[in-house]
């Protein structure tokens, strides 16, 4: 089964065509500045990357041209678009509405639609996506899987926030997390390298741009740090996380910001960019607080006790915990951030081993001490994969499996 998995963003498109029962990605593409000037697409070939400018005024143009790199005479990777089994949609927002995949139909986009309001620059992005593909390919079967869907499975107690009740009631306002199709990805394969105890307990960290920790109990998410949006939880690369919400009506009243301005403030102008001025990206941090940045060395050390403190948390949530997984950009490749994260923990049966840690790999693997009582797993996220596995499984419930 080839599914085509698409990623929408306001202004770009991502996409992955996927061989799913031979677990290979066959091409690999976006488009970029979708709806602006100079807009180019750009994929893998196996003689490296290719770019192309295309005036591209919409979302339909994008997936058409996104659909011809598939199956172009010159370098396509399919005979005809015939070979494509289904589509894919990676949505941010499924409310309470999703908590898995589902078969793209009239509901579906209403509810999707819905959500804006949750999601005002990602759904409406994902609909234009799905609209696209039905007109360009009216005959494939479509699916939509949910960022926030995985942790659905929270319970009341972890989702509500103490506020007047009634905000939750009326307005939907509550915990929905993200990150879902990764956590739930590197948790089950957590689970196979614990060897198959599905009530191991597992505290996955999502360490990208963006940053979430979930707790898994029992194979699920029962508590995750990403709250009512992806501003809540652990200090991130432009995004602040938690803090003391009073902060948010000081600035605003003493700088005199507007709420885009506020929202605009925490959200890109703060997190490891914000405490430095350098950069967003730890790697630039990193090599500043080796020439010397003090400010570089606290923001590292800040970004680490943000970590350290939810895994306390989920230790005691889950009491106690069998495996930590580090995943995404810095999760997987930043030994440096690893070691921070996990000094010092051996009176909680916590020990990384060095030398693991060093080591560079794609593979998913253990990085604890042989006498750690946890393991520490650093497991690549495949989010793509999943969604694709997703929609293989969706099609043949719907009998639509070729
Ligand atoms: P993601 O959002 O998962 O693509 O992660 C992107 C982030 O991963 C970048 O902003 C970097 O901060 C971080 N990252 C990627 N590679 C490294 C590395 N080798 N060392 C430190 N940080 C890295």
């Amino acid at each position: 089964v080839k599914v085509l998995v698409i990623n929408s963003g306001s202004s770009s498109l991502k996409y992955q065509l996927i061989d799913v029962e031979r677990h290979e990605v066959l091409r690999s593409g976006l488009c970029e500045k979708v709806g602006f000037f100079g807009s180019f697409i750009r994929y893998d070939t196996p003689a490296g990357e290719k770019t192309i400018e295309m005036p591209m005024p919409n979302h339909q143009e994008a997936i058409r041209l996104a659909l011809e790199s598939l199956d172009n005479p010159e370098d396509g990777v399919i005979a005809s678009l015939d070979e494509v089994d289904a589509v894919g949609h990676r949505i941010v927002h499924g409310g309470e509405y999703f908590s898995e995949v589902a078969y793209v139909d009239e509901s579906v986009i209403e509810k999707i639609e819905e959500l804006i309001e949750l999601a005002p620059l990602h759904n409406p992005a994902a609909l234009m996506g799905i609209e696209a593909c039905g007109i360009l390919m009216p005959d494939k079967p479509q699916g939509a899987v949910f960022d926030t869907a995985f942790h659905q499975s929270m319970p009341a107690k972890n989702y509500i926030y103490p506020i007047l009740i009634d905000f939750y009631k009326e307005q939907k306002i509550r915990k929905y997390g993200a990150h879902g199709t990764s956590h739930r990805y590197v948790s089950q394969r957590a689970i196979e390298m614990l060897g198959g105890d599905t009530s191991a307990r597992i505290i996955t960290c999502h360490l990208g741009n963006g940053g979430s920790i979930t707790a898994i109990k029992d194979g699920k998410s029962y508590d995750t740090s990403m709250g009512f949006t992806p501003l809540d939880g652990v200090m991130m690369g432009s995004r602040c996380g938690s803090i003391d919400p009073a902060i948010v009506t000081f600035i605003m009243d003493h700088e005199g910001l507007s709420s885009d301005e506020m929202n605009n403030l925490m959200n890109r102008r703060s997190g490891l960019l914000g405490v430095t001025g350098i950069s967003n990206d730890l790697r630039e941090i990193d090599n500043a607080a080796q020439e010397g940045s003090e400010v570089a060395r606290l923001a590292i050390d800040m970004y680490a006790q943000s970590i350290r403190k939810y895994i306390g948390q989920y230790i005691v949530e889950l009491n106690g915990v069998d495996g930590i997984v580090m995943t995404a950009g810095i999760g997987e490749n930043s030994a440096m951030m690893r070691e921070h994260i996990f000094a010092e923990l051996d009176n909680l049966g916590i020990k990384l081993d060095s030398e693991k840690n060093a080591v560079r790999s794609r593979e998913a693997r253990f990085i604890n001490a042989e006498d750690s009582a946890v393991k520490i797993m650093v497991i690549p996220t495949q989010e793509e994969y999943m969604i694709a596995y997703d929609i293989k499984r969706m099609c043949e419930e719907h009998g639509l499996a070729q």
